[in-house]
């Protein structure tokens, strides 16, 4: 019955588990499918262009900007650029096909902007923000100075958290995951994204407005 796909925005700092929490959904859900991001900054060791991100330069960067090519893009971790390409996502929009975004809170902001209710805004935190720190730094991917940017932008993050529809604490791995698949099955059962009115014909629909609560009572 379904007809518009979900598109759903996860956030949250880094090294908050965002990519383990997603990669485990995906792969219970491969209908789903997954934004990669077009970044200025380095490949870690084992990362590889076109899977984790499209690694680009600050031109290419520049020029997908000018020609109109990002969904949303934003500066993250003081220097870095981020974006989103928007082919991949209004095509699977536009198909029905649910979509994943992994982006930061000011482009969560903008799809917000752009796409209004369309989009499902998930905020993923840490239980602490010991553990945090310990994850990120658990992680080993960045210099001392990468980590503590990152840090800092987790702050940031924390601030907007009032913006999101919905929140994960990534404590249980299993949990989180658990979660944020509901989340997905709980937007893709919201009554715009459906269809519908074609149970119309099989079902005694005779009114096709929302009734408020009162004239509801006064009808029942
Ligand atoms: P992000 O994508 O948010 O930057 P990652 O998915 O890279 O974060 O996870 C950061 C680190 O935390 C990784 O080493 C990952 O294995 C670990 N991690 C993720 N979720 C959990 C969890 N629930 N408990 C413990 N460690 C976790
Ligand atoms: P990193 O992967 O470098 O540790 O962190 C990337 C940060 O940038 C994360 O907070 C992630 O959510 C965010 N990010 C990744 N891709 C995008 C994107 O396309 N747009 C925006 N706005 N943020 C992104």
């Amino acid at each position: 019955m379904r007809k518009s796909g979900v598109l759903l925005v996860v956030s949250g700092p880094s090294g908050v588990g965002k990519g383990t929490v997603i990669e485990r959904v995906l792969a219970r859900h491969s209908e789903v499918a997954r934004s990669v991001s077009c970044t200025t900054r380095q490949p870690r060791p084992g990362e590889q262009d076109g899977r984790e991100y499209r690694f680009v330069s600050l031109q290419e960067f520049r020029r997908m900007i000018a020609a109109g090519e990002l969904l949303e893009y934003a500066r993250v971790h003081q220097d870095l650029w981020y974006g989103t390409p928007r082919g991949p996502v209004e095509a699977a929009l536009a198909s029905g096909t649910d979509i994943t975004l992994e982006i930061d809170y000011q482009g969560a902001r903008s799809v917000r902007q752009l796409m209004g209710g369309r989009a499902a805004l998930v905020f993923i935190a840490p239980p602490s923000w010991e553990e945090l720190v310990r994850r990120l730094q658990g992680r080993s991917t960045e210099s001392e100075d990468a980590t503590a940017r990152r840090l800092d932008s987790a702050r940031k993050e924390f601030k907007h958290i009032g913006m999101f529809e919905y929140i994960v604490v990534n404590d249980d791995l299993d949990d989180a995951v658990t979660q944020l698949e509901a989340i997905l099955e709980a937007e893709r059962c919201r009554l715009n994204r459906t269809q519908w009115r074609q149970l119309q014909a099989r079902l005694p629909f005779d009114k096709l407005t929302v009734l408020s609560n009162v004239e509801a009572q006064e009808e029942d």
